[in-house]
């Protein structure tokens, strides 16, 4: 257990960890940011930071003997990096769960073995299993990469046969998965958390609309029935039961049409504070990145209700520009990262909208 001053280890700079920082500091702990990119938004806001490669074991060694503890925020951690440091102090969430989130079909398959649904998929290694694929799991379908695929990047839609040709080129002929497309309804995400001590929460479940494949907006509550919420939250709460998980962590999941018999398809799950948790900032006492210091701390979670309804909406490219008109919004909170610039695509920072809970 961490004690008021210990000082937190965070694997990368960017505006989760930012955010995940002012947190910790919040509580009284302090922040070591480790990051490869000089323009890291975390290096503002923590006490301590170094900018190097993962690979760098000198200026790993220097960073592991400056904390008590490591945490990261984003699961692309090289796993030597890993290695090299849980030799030396506890790195949480441990590696076996970047073991899993790093790898689509690792992922789906653990998601399948603990009893929830995922679409159906196959592993594809060439362009001729792409054939045997597409006989098992059917059109229309997406052709993802296992590893290093975000916000919809390394992944071909497949509609019809001759889609396929040069499909496995187009994902840079790398091991992937097919995945049979989801007539979805809604998108939704649940944010969990468990302490080493086994405690485990949940928030309300967020509704989130994508805008050329990256999260727009997170609305809260999701317009679902509470058996589905439940569900949903269920899901959270067992993913981080079952990986013996230590922090927060998101699993997105696809709601199908009242058709379906089993309604809930696992899409993804992120080891880390999520964009569609940025919500918890306004709307709960407790938000998903002091949760998550909380855990790796071993501290005792913090409480999940939700005082408000919530709309999130994230601030990308020139949308940071609508920074006057948000600031004077009522009820809006504006969340600037401080990133230096501004690029199309890029995430800038995020306004929360709260209005009172509307009683069902
Ligand atoms: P991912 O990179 O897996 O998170 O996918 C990015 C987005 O593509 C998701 O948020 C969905 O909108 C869409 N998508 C991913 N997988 C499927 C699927 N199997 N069926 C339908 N839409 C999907």
């Amino acid at each position: 257990m961490l004690n008021p001053g210990d000082t937190i280890g965070i694997l990368g700079g960017g505006q989760l960890g930012r955010m995940m920082a002012l947190a910790a500091s919040r509580l009284g702990l302090k922040t070591y940011i480790f990051c490869p990119d000089p323009d890291s938004p975390a290096f503002d806001v923590t006490a301590f930071h170094t900018c190097a490669d993962y690979e760098d074991e000198e200026a790993l060694t220097a960073f592991a003997e400056a904390v008590q503890c490591v945490t990261y925020e984003f699961e692309n951690i090289p796993a030597p990096t890993v290695d090299f440091l849980k030799k030396r102090l506890p790195v949480l969430p441990d590696e076996t769960v970047l073991r899993t989130s790093q790898d689509r079909l690792v992922e789906k398959t653990f998601f399948r073995s603990i009893g929830i649904q995922t679409a159906n998929f196959k592993e594809v290694s060439s362009q001729e299993e792409l054939m045997e694929a597409v006989e098992a799991v059917g059109l229309p379908g997406l052709l993802k990469t296992r590893r290093f695929g975000y916000d919809g990047k390394g992944q071909v839609f497949l509609k019809k046969i001759e889609d396929l040709d040069g499909a496995f080129e187009a994902i840079g002929a790398q091991p992937a998965i097919l995945e049979a497309f989801v007539p979805f309804e809604r998108e939704i995400s649940v944010i969990a958390a468990r302490n080493a001590q086994g405690q485990i929460v949940s928030y309300d479940i967020a509704e989130n609309v994508h805008k050329n494949q990256i999260l727009n907006t997170t609305t809260v509550p999701a317009d679902i029935s509470e058996g589905i919420a439940a569900e949903a939250r269920k899901i959270g709460e067992l993913v981080a039961e079952k990986l013996n998980y230590v922090g927060v962590l998101a699993v997105e999941l696809f709601l199908l049409p009242e058709t379906f018999e089993k309604r809930l398809i696992a899409n993804e799950m992120a080891p880390r504070v999520h964009n569609s948790g940025h919500w918890t900032e306004s709307a709960c006492l407790v938000s998903q990145f002091e949760q998550h210091i909380r855990a790796v701390a071993g501290w005792p979670l913090g409480d999940t209700t939700r005082h408000s309804d919530v709309v999130m909406t994230n601030l990308i490219g020139n949308d940071i520009e609508r920074r006057q008109e948000l600031l004077s919004s009522p009820a809006t909170s504006f969340h600037s990262y401080g990133k230096a610039e501004t690029r199309d695509g890029r995430k800038m920072g995020h306004a929360n909208h709260i209005t009172p809970i509307k009683s069902s």
